[in-house]
């Protein structure tokens, strides 16, 4: 492993901004942290490099209270020797400094020194190492032009800053930080501030980068699309806690809870009964009642003139999107519930669906996420 956090916990007087977090990084990886603002993604990343302390695992435990810290004190002595501590490759890194601990950062706000070209910026890490840590001039001239080349921008050495595109500044940005060749990439939002066909392009660029350079690479995003095609592994955060650690498939397709399933893109919530853990046509109907709700993404529900079986529902086309490779069909039901359905645009035209039409809308998938529910 390249980097284990160990039952982190970190407040800022009073807020908790970190509760109980674990992950761990495998070498080579690219993990995203996903998450709404505020729900510790940051604090979790300038932990890691060192610029922020974690709380000593007492505290942690005193303030995570009952739950979670009833779950610590249920954990054996031994696993928790650990609690607290940020590892790199499996040793402790609470005494190194920012600058011991030699990880490449990143931030949203390109970070580039104005009065210096694109050469000397790249450079500049390297530069300021004390004497005998320093390349030689050569080797610092070579890196740099390696470095130009990786990053597209070979001939755009002389340039200042001001002269590039927002893109081309978070290149070099990323291109400073793999100059003293780290082994963890820390990324906090870089293409945030760029606009969505141009982070696209720096989506698939950091992939490669990150495959060339073999380096592991934690990026911090807000963005589920960004998260789910860039990364091996997704870490969805929800108000200072991990709500999921997996794959983008595992994620996306078998999300652990509510906030996952909302967060990870568009879904429709159907609130009725449940059986067994799985649905019946009398759910979605609406009766009987409890207060379970059934979550059914807009991809898994199919629309058809006739209705399929006893879960096909009446449901009223109110507007079709069609620009795009998926039709965005909303509908409204009879018990005035809006729902989405996305279907090939292809069967869309096929169809010939119609603005004011009634079809059938019949779910194939079902998620339910219920804690008190006993079959
Ligand atoms: P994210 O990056 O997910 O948007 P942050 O980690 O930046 O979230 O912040 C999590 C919470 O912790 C926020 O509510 C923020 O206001 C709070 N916070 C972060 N840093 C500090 C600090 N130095 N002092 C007080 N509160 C902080
Ligand atoms: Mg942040």
């Amino acid at each position: 492993m390249s980097v284990e956090v160990h039952h982190v916990t970190k407040t800022f007087g009073s807020y908790v901004a970190l509760q109980d977090v674990s992950v761990s990084v495998a070498t080579g990886e690219l993990v995203a942290l996903l998450g709404p603002s505020g729900s510790g993604k940051t604090t979790l990343l300038r932990i890691i490099a060192g610029m922020e302390v974690p709380d000593p695992p007492s505290v942690a435990v005193s303030v995570s209270g009952g739950g979670a810290g009833g779950d610590a004190q249920a954990r054996s002595d031994a696993s928790r020797k650990d609690d607290g501590k940020i590892l790199f490759f499996g040793e402790d890194v609470a005494t190194w400094t920012v600058s011991q601990r030699q990880v490449g950062f990143v931030f949203q706000h390109y970070a580039l020194f104005k009065h210096m070209s694109v050469y000397e910026n790249i450079a500049f890490g390297l530069r300021v190492r004390p004497r005998q840590l320093r390349p030689s001039k050569t080797e610092i001239d070579q890196r740099v032009r390696r470095l130009l080349q990786l990053i597209q921008l070979e001939g755009l050495g002389d340039r200042f800053p001001m002269q590039l595109s927002g893109g081309q500044r978070q290149r070099v940005a990323l291109a400073r930080a793999l100059a003293i060749e780290p082994k963890i990439l820390l990324l906090d939002e870089p293409f945030g501030a760029l606009d969505a066909k141009v982070r696209q392009k720096l989506r698939e660029w950091l992939r490669q980068l990150h495959e060339t350079m073999n380096t592991t690479t934690i990026l911090v995003t807000h963005d589920q699309e960004e998260a789910l095609e860039v990364s091996d592994r997704v870490v969805v955060m929800n108000q200072a806690k991990i709500e999921q650690i997996g794959t983008p498939e595992e994620v996306f397709h078998h999300p652990a809870s509510e906030f996952v399933i909302d967060f990870l893109g568009s879904v429709n919530v159907f609130s009725g009964r449940h059986l067994e853990g799985d649905f019946s046509g009398r759910d979605l109907h609406g009766e009987p009642r409890d207060d379970s709700k059934m979550y059914v993404r807009p991809h898994e529900l199919s629309i058809s003139r006739h209705a399929e079986d006893e879960r096909s529902l009446p449901a009223r086309i109110q507007r079709i999107h069609r620009a795009g490779a998926h039709a965005k069909v909303f509908l409204q039901t009879a018990l005035d519930q809006n729902v989405r359905v996305d279907i090939p645009i292809t069967q869309c035209h096929a169809l010939s669906l119609a603005d004011g039409e009634q079809v059938y809308i019949t779910p194939l998938n079902a998620h339910v996420f219920s804690t008190d529910f006993n079959i």
